[in-house]
């Protein structure tokens, strides 16, 4: 069996030492011990999201938490404005359509960035829309949206926003409270360096008075019984214990690194792998506001991304991604976000080499290489 590198944007790898601390023996989710842990876990995630707000954990994946900001903001009927700039974008809509409400669609060409003026003029035309869901960071396409501008947007509005931050919490600074970000989500298995299967959605002032007049249907994703019972640092559900244990661990690490630390290390992988994809004489997919934590970049003309991505898959073992919907064929995407190294990237960067000369392209082996060396070299 080859060892196998993770190096697409989810999930990411998890380091050693936290894989073990979740390796202990199972202890009950009702003892004194786990609320202590479940309080330390609360603690920890409003340092993570520079909030005040209870921030809510999930036994879910990302999209569970994503769910739930509909289903306990809004009632059938309601309209919300969803930015589709990518393939979870899209999403939005999706699960608005599932709860019986309008989505309000502001469609942005993949590659692009929302523009905060486009959002405003919507909200101004039609005040009963009551939500702006978005991206922080739209994965789909390596762009990050301008949420601090959009917080600006809706501040002064009856609308909520709310960010799926579950690709971009922990690779740029996200304050939220310090932006006005009414709900902030994210996930653990991205940036956070955990494996799947915990979701976190924080939780502000705007969008708990809109929770009180919610009349979606819930259960599981209920807002108002999880922030009562987890405010006892109880979840209303048996807790994932290891998971719990893991991510304090998570914590530990990046107290010990320090976030703004690890927004840098992340830019400067992210700067390194960029000027591989110019020596190759490729372009990236985000035409603007290309984000750090991935890569998403065109393949040649003529060469399938597929191709690449099942290249690396099947002769290194190393996993990435590939486009997804319309962008599929056309982009490979690499992760720079959470337990990946410089040399990681540069292991991603040459395998990419051999996959692009094996597929027929035409460039000089070794450049990709090369050209991320001297900027690790200079960092
Ligand atoms: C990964 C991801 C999600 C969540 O996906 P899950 O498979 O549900 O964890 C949501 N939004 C973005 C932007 C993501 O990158």
């Amino acid at each position: 069996m080859k060892k196998v590198s993770l190096l697409a944007p989810g999930p990411t790898p998890v380091p050693p030492r936290t894989l073990l601390a979740m390796a202990q023996p199972l202890i009950h989710h009702r003892s004194s011990d786990f609320l202590e842990i479940f309080g330390r876990v609360r603690e920890g995630l409003k340092k993570i999201f520079k909030t005040d707000n209870d921030v809510l954990v999930f036994c879910s994946s990302g999209t569970g938490a994503m769910e739930s900001s509909v289903a306990n903001l809004l009632s059938p009927g309601d309209k919300a404005i969803a930015i589709r700039g990518g393939k979870f974008g899209e999403r939005w809509t999706e699960i608005l359509e599932a709860y019986g409400c309008q989505a309000v669609n502001l469609d942005v060409e993949w590659g692009h960035a929302v523009k905060p003026e486009d959002v405003a003029a919507m909200l101004k035309e039609d005040p009963s829309i009551k939500a702006v869901y978005v991206q922080a960071l739209e994965t789909s396409t390596g762009v990050n949206h301008p949420i601090k501008e959009l917080a600006q947007v809706t501040k002064d509005t009856g609308a909520v926003l709310v960010v799926d931050a579950v690709s971009a919490l922990g690779v740029y600074d996200i304050p939220t409270d310090e932006w006005g970000l009414d709900v902030v989500i994210s996930g653990s298995q991205k940036a956070l360096m955990m494996p799947p299967g915990l979701a976190f959605a924080s939780i502000g002032p705007k969008a708990l008075e809109m929770m009180k007049s919610s009349k979606c249907p819930k259960f599981y994703f209920s807002w108002a019984k999880e922030l009562k019972s987890q405010g006892i640092n109880k979840g209303a559900f048996t807790s994932p214990v290891p998971l719990f244990l893991g991510l304090l661990d998570i914590f530990d690490l990046i107290d010990e690194m320090g976030l703004d630390n690890i927004y840098r290390e992340t830019e400067i992988k992210s700067k390194a792998f960029k000027a591989a994809v110019a020596a190759w004489g490729l372009e990236l997919y985000s035409k603007e506001n290309a984000s750090t934590g991935l890569s998403a970049v065109e393949a040649p003309a003529g060469i399938d991304a597929q191709d690449v991505v099942g290249w690396l898959k099947n002769k290194y073992a190393i996993f990435i991604a590939g486009g997804q919907a319309q962008a599929k064929g056309k982009i490979f995407r690499v992760a720079h976000m959470g337990y990946i190294s410089e040399f990681d990237t540069l292991q991603a960067i040459s395998a990419i080499e051999m996959a692009l000369a094996g597929l027929g392209y035409d460039f000089e082996m070794g450049s990709g290489v090369a050209a991320a060396q001297k900027i690790f070299g200079e960092a």
